[in-house]
């Protein structure tokens, strides 16, 4: 079979079909499983094609930073994953953030962020974007009132992660779309924790979606990297910052990413699965107070949830009776699951989010942002689920003193 055939047979194809197949170009050698290209740079048959390709008269790989067939056969799987017309991987998903920023943002520029985004995020516009001389402004994931206030003339992005990170908020996706369309200016999501296999935010009207590779596409927590997706027109410029800067991806890494999406949809749907499964039991559980999970029908974002998302995803969070005491005791008598602040993976992940993920906001911004002293988030893995919850009835115990 050519390779234009394969674009063509996977132009109308389902998610799955496009997650096994997407992106790849065979060799000579036939080979069944994508290949993995081990190399920095590539030889040219002769100087005038060397020229050509230097001029960008001819297209083809010059040198590892601006192509590799491995990383490509990722970014055309994801795009078409996500329905974008392209994308750009990076080596993590803050790269992929501060490329994006890099490519078109300029100084003079306001953007409207999502108070509740991933922490270093924060830390990026705040800290670094601010001596560039890009002014930000933090807001309410699901407040509207605050996104439409918070624009300006100036405003160039509005960046968001929906659901949030740990209680599970749900912002409308539909809305941001509206209102980034009507001020002219576009609007970036961080779609990590669904991923394309639970909500494609670019069919609901956003600009660029971001993804921390390093979560769910790899799915497994062997590496590190992130991906922007989107129109030609924004990654082009994306693509321009990323050959001069070098915040590339490696082709082995893409090669590992390029297998997690091959089960993507599957472990999404066991990570969905056991994720409510254990929302509704730890509801019942004597010594949880509340339990976030947009899968629950008490929770805010539910409806949305349910509209704008296939499924509601891996991760949880809960309160426990009693304080931050309350919170580590439950976490440090836990056995099977992990103590680490990552998620996205096979493995079952527990964190104290005031004292790890959220430390470095102040006690009020915690406070606001509902993160409590006795909140626990965990990220369902692929276990059985009654194994986590004898685990968790280990962390129960703890607090009852049985
Ligand atoms: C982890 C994470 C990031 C950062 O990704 P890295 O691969 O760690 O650089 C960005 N956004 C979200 C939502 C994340 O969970």
């Amino acid at each position: 079979m050519e390779d234009y055939d394969l674009d063509i047979l996977l132009r109308d194809a389902g998610l799955d079909t496009i997650a096994v197949r997407g992106g790849q170009r065979r060799n000579a050698e036939g080979e069944h499983s994508e290949a993995l290209f081990l190399t920095s740079s590539y030889v040219f048959p002769d100087a005038a094609t060397a020229a050509a390709r230097f001029s960008g008269e001819e297209e083809g790989n010059v040198y590892s930073r601006y192509t590799n067939p491995t990383v490509r056969n990722f970014e055309s799987r994801i795009a078409a994953l996500e329905g974008g017309e392209t994308a750009v991987a990076t080596s993590s998903g803050m790269a992929a953030i501060m490329s994006t920023f890099m490519a078109l943002l300029q100084a003079g520029d306001h953007v409207v962020c999502s108070r509740d985004v991933f922490g270093t995020t924060t830390v990026l516009l705040n800290k670094f974007f601010a001596k560039f001389g890009v002014e930000v402004t933090f807001v309410s994931l699901t407040s509207q009132s605050q996104w439409r206030e918070a624009v300006r003339e100036n405003t160039r992005i509005l960046f968001l992660e929906t659901p949030s990170n740990p209680l599970c908020e749900v912002a409308d996706l539909g809305f941001l779309a509206e209102l980034a369309e009507a001020v002219g200016c576009l609007l970036v999501v961080d779609n990590c924790f669904c991923t394309p296999a639970l909500q494609q935010p670019l069919k609901l009207g956003a600009d660029l979606v971001i993804h921390s590779a390093t979560k769910y596409l790899d799915g497994q927590g062997r590496c590190v990297g992130g991906v922007v997706v989107g129109r030609h027109e924004l990654l082009n410029e994306v693509t321009a910052f990323m050959r001069a800067a070098g915040p590339t991806m490696s082709a082995f890494n893409a090669w590992v990413f390029l297998k997690g999406l091959e089960t993507l949809r599957l472990r999404m749907e066991a990570h969905s699965r056991s994720a409510m499964d254990l929302a509704v039991w730890l509801q019942q559980q004597e010594g949880v107070e509340r339990v976030y999970y947009a899968g629950l029908d008490d929770h805010p974002g539910h409806d949305l949830a349910c509209r704008q998302q296939r499924d509601f995803g891996g991760v949880l969070s809960f309160c426990v009776t009693g304080g931050m005491e309350s919170a580590w005791k439950f976490i440090d008598a836990t056995r099977l699951v992990s103590l680490t602040a990552n998620l996205g993976d096979a493995k079952t992940t527990i964190v104290h989010p005031a004292t790890t993920t959220h430390s470095r906001l102040s006690e009020q911004e915690r406070e606001l942002g509902g993160i409590t002293p006795n909140l626990i988030r965990v990220a369902v893995g692929l276990e059985d689920v009654a194994d986590l919850k004898t685990d968790m009835e280990r962390g129960l115990g703890a607090l009852s003193g049985r």
